[in-house]
C-alpha cells in the first residue's frame, strides 16, 4: 500500500502547507472537494479534516495525468505529489489559510473513486436532514460537522484531565443491569440463558456509582452513555453521553466547586472564560422570580405587582387576588402595534397544559393600566425598573373554576408563577432581535437549590418523589417526612445556562433507616422496595459514607458550546426524533430463529 510515497518519509495534512514551504516536496492525500477544468490546467482542491489545498495538474504534467485527472470526480480520494508553489498575488485566496500556495502536482494517483453522491461536503446549501442522516458518513465530512466532532473530543478530553487532575478516577460501570429508576422507560436486553428475564439498560450509573462510594473510591467519574426510553424531543436522544461523578463526605459545595471547574476548562475550548462561582437561588427564589426551576437570567426577573392594586380592584379584573399578580419585563422592545399585541394574547392558550386550575389572564397592553390604574401603574414601572422602550406584560390567574385543596391551591400558585414564566420565554424569544440578550456567547450559569423532596399530584391525591428515590432531605426538615411532606426540601441542586438545564444532583441517603422513610413516604410497600431495591438496601447496611454528586450532560455542553441548533449536530451517530438510525436502519425486525432463542413472541402492532 502506498508504496508510489518511495522515499518520501512523511505526508502533509491538506490544511498544513503555508508559504514558508514554498519549493518543499510534498505528499497529499485527502478527498476532492472540487474541481476545475480549464483545458489545459486542472485544479483539485484537496480536503482532509485539516482544511484544503488546492492542486494543479498543469499541461507539463503529460497527457496520460491529465486524463486521470479529468476523470476524478467530486469526493474521489486521491494523492498528489508535487511541489508547493506560491501562487501569484492576484490569485491569493485569503480565505483560506492554505490560500497562499498550491500544489503543482507531478504525480496524481486515484486511490478510490466515489458514487454520485445525493449531496457533496461542499455544497452550500443542506440537504434535508433525512437525507444527511442516512449517508452520515457524507455528511460528517462537512466542515461544519468535522468541526462540531473536534469540538466534542476537545471538552471530553479537557473535563477527563481536569477531573483526573482533582483525584477522580474515571470507572466504569455496567451497560447491563438492573431498573435504574430516574422516572423514563428502560430499554431492555432479553436474556437467552434466561427465557423471559431481561437486563436493562442504564437510564444512569445512579446505583453503581453510590456502590462505588461504599467500596472506598471516594472520587469517581465517567463519561458515561445512558438509555431513557422516553417520548423524544428535539433536545433528546434515546442514547445519549452524561458526565456522570459522585463524591464521598462532601457538601453540595464540594460538588459546585468541582463542577464549576470542570466547566470552565470545557468552555475555554471556545476561549470563552466563564466566571466561578456561580450565582445561587434557591427553588423558591427561581419560581418566584422566573416562573422556571431553570431560570433565563438573561432577561429580567418577574415581579409579584399584586400588592399595588387598591383592594377589591383585581376582582373587577376577573383576576384572583389570593394568587400572584406578575409583571414580566422584556427590555427594548418597542411601541407594539395591534397586530403584535394580538400575537400576543394568541400565546396565552399555549401555557402549560394545566390551564384548567389556573385559566390565566393576560394584560398586554400597559397604556390601558396606565389609564384605568395610574398609581399601580407608576409604582410597577419603578418596581421593574422598565425604560421607555420596555415590554411590560402582566399575568395573573383567573377567578377559580372550582374548589381545591389547600394542596391544590399551593399548585395553582406555583403554576401561575410558571406561566408567567413560559409567557416571559416565548416574549424573550419572539423579540430576540430587539432585546438582544439572547447572542451566542451571553452565557449565563447558576445553581438552583433546595428543591423540594415531593410533588403534589392533585388527581392521583398523593406525593410523588420529585427526583430519584435515593436523594437526602435536608437534614432541618427531616421531622415534617410524614407530617407536612410538601414543606420538605431536598439536598438536589441543578446546574443551570441560559434556561436549560445542563446537570442534576443532590447528596445522598446513606442510611438504610431514613431510605426505608422515604421510600414509606412514597407509598412503596416492603416487598416492593425488596423486589426492585433489595440489594441497594443491603449495601447500605454495610458501612456507607455520606456521599453526593451530579450528572451533567455531555451533549447539551457540546451543543451550546458550538452554537448548534439541535443535538443531532454534535452527536456523530444521532437517531431521528423518532428514535430511528437512517444510516444502519434500525430497530429492525429479528429472525424467527433468534426470537425463538430468546423465548420471545412477537405479538402483532394491532394486539398492542
Ligand atoms: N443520576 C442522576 C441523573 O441522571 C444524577 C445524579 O443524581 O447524580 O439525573
Amino acid at each position: 500500500m502506498l508504496d508510489f510515497l518511495g522515499d518520501l518519509k512523511r505526508t502533509h495534512m491538506c490544511g498544513e502547507l503555508r508559504a514558508s514551504d514554498a519549493g518543499s516536496k510534498v505528499a497529499l492525500m485527502g478527498w476532492v472537494n472540487k474541481r476545475r477544468d480549464l483545458g489545459n490546467l486542472i485544479f483539485l482542491d484537496l480536503r482532509d479534516r485539516s482544511g484544503i489545498t488546492q492542486v494543479v495538474i498543469t499541461s507539463d504534467a503529460g497527457a496520460e495525468m491529465h486524463d486521470k485527472a479529468t476523470a476524478v470526480r467530486s469526493e474521489f480520494v486521491v494523492a498528489a505529489i508535487g511541489h508547493v508553489k506560491l501562487r501569484d498575488p492576484n490569485t491569493v485566496n485569503k480565505n483560506i489559510p492554505t490560500g497562499e500556495i498550491e500544489v503543482v502536482a507531478d504525480e496524481l494517483r486515484i486511490l478510490n473513486d466515489c458514487k454520485p453522491l445525493p449531496f457533496t461536503p461542499s455544497d452550500s446549501v443542506l440537504a434535508n436532514e433525512e437525507v444527511r442522516l442516512k449517508y452520515r458518513y457524507v455528511d460528517l465530512r462537512r466542515p461544519e460537522m468535522q468541526h462540531n466532532i473536534e469540538l466534542r473530543h476537545k471538552i471530553a478530553i479537557a473535563i477527563r484531565e481536569y477531573l483526573n487532575s482533582q483525584g477522580f478516577y474515571e470507572i466504569e460501570t455496567p451497560f447491563m443491569t438492573r431498573s435504574t429508576p430516574e422516572g423514563a422507560r428502560d430499554y431492555l436486553v432479553p436474556s437467552r440463558v434466561y427465557p423471559g428475564e431481561f437486563y436493562a439498560l442504564p437510564q444512569s450509573p445512579q446505583l453503581f456509582k453510590q456502590i462505588l462510594m461504599i467500596s472506598g473510591f471516594d472520587k469517581y467519574f465517567q463519561i458515561v452513555r445512558c438509555f431513557r426510553d422516553e417520548d423524544l424531543r428535539a433536545d433528546r436522544q434515546p442514547e445519549f453521553t452524561q458526565i456522570d461523578l459522585e463524591i464521598s463526605f462532601p457538601r453540595p459545595e464540594t460538588v459546585f466547586r468541582v463542577v464549576e471547574g470542570f466547566l470552565k476548562t470545557a468552555f475555554a475550548t471556545i476561549g470563552v472564560d466563564l466566571a466561578t462561582p456561580f450565582p445561587r437561588m434557591s427553588y423558591d427564589e427561581a419560581i418566584r422570580l422566573y416562573g422556571s426551576d431553570k431560570p433565563d437570567l438573561r432577561l429580567p426577573p418577574m415581579k409579584n405587582i399584586a400588592d399595588f392594586f387598591e383592594p377589591g380592584s383585581l376582582e373587577g379584573l376577573k383576576i384572583d387576588p389570593r394568587m400572584p399578580l406578575l409583571a414580566i419585563t422584556i427590555p427594548g422592545v418597542g411601541k407594539l402595534s395591534r397586530r403584535e399585541r394580538d400575537e400576543i394574547r394568541r400565546l396565552v392558550p399555549l401555557l402549560a397544559d394545566n390551564t384548567t386550575m389556573v385559566n390565566p389572564r393576560v394584560f398586554e397592553d400597559f397604556e390601558r393600566i396606565t389609564k384605568s390604574f395610574p398609581s399601580a401603574a407608576e409604582k410597577i414601572r419603578d418596581a421593574v425598573k422598565a425604560a421607555d422602550d420596555s415590554l411590560i406584560v402582566i399575568l395573573g390567574s383567573g377567578t377559580p373554576q372550582g374548589v381545591f385543596s389547600v394542596q391544590g391551591d399551593r399548585k395553582r400558585r406555583e403554576l401561575t408563577y410558571k406561566h408567567a414564566g413560559q409567557l416571559r420565554l416565548a416574549l424573550g424569544h419572539g423579540y430576540a432581535e430587539r432585546h438582544g440578550a439572547f447572542k451566542h456567547g451571553n452565557f449565563r450559569l447558576l445553581w438552583v437549590t433546595d428543591f423540594p423532596m415531593f410533588e403534589w399530584d392533585e388527581t392521583e391525591g398523593r406525593w410523588n418523589a420529585a427526583h430519584h428515590p435515593f436523594t437526602s432531605p435536608h437534614e432541618h426538615d427531616m421531622d415534617k417526612l410524614e407530617s407536612d411532606p410538601g414543606a420538605v426540601r431536598a439536598l438536589a441542586y441543578d446546574v443551570v445556562i441560559n434556561g436549560m438545564e445542563l446537570g442534576s444532583g443532590s447528596i445522598r441517603i446513606h442510611r438504610q433507616d431514613i431510605q426505608a422513610k422515604i421510600f414509606k413516604a412514597l407509598g412503596m410497600s416492603p416487598e416492593e422496595q425488596q423486589s426492585r431495591f433489595g440489594f441497594f438496601l443491603e449495601a447500605l447496611q454495610y458501612g456507607t459514607p455520606p456521599h453526593g454528586g451530579i450528572a451533567l450532560g455531555l451533549d447539551r455542553i457540546v451543543m451550546i458550546l458550538a452554537g448548534a441548533e439541535s443535538l443531532r449536530e454534535i452527536i456523530p451517530f444521532p437517531k431521528t426524533a423518532k428514535a430511528v438510525d437512517l444510516m444502519v436502519d434500525a430497530p429492525t425486525p429479528v429472525s424467527e430463529r433468534q426470537l425463538k432463542e430468546l423465548g420471545i413472541a412477537v405479538v402483532g402492532k394491532k394486539d398492542l
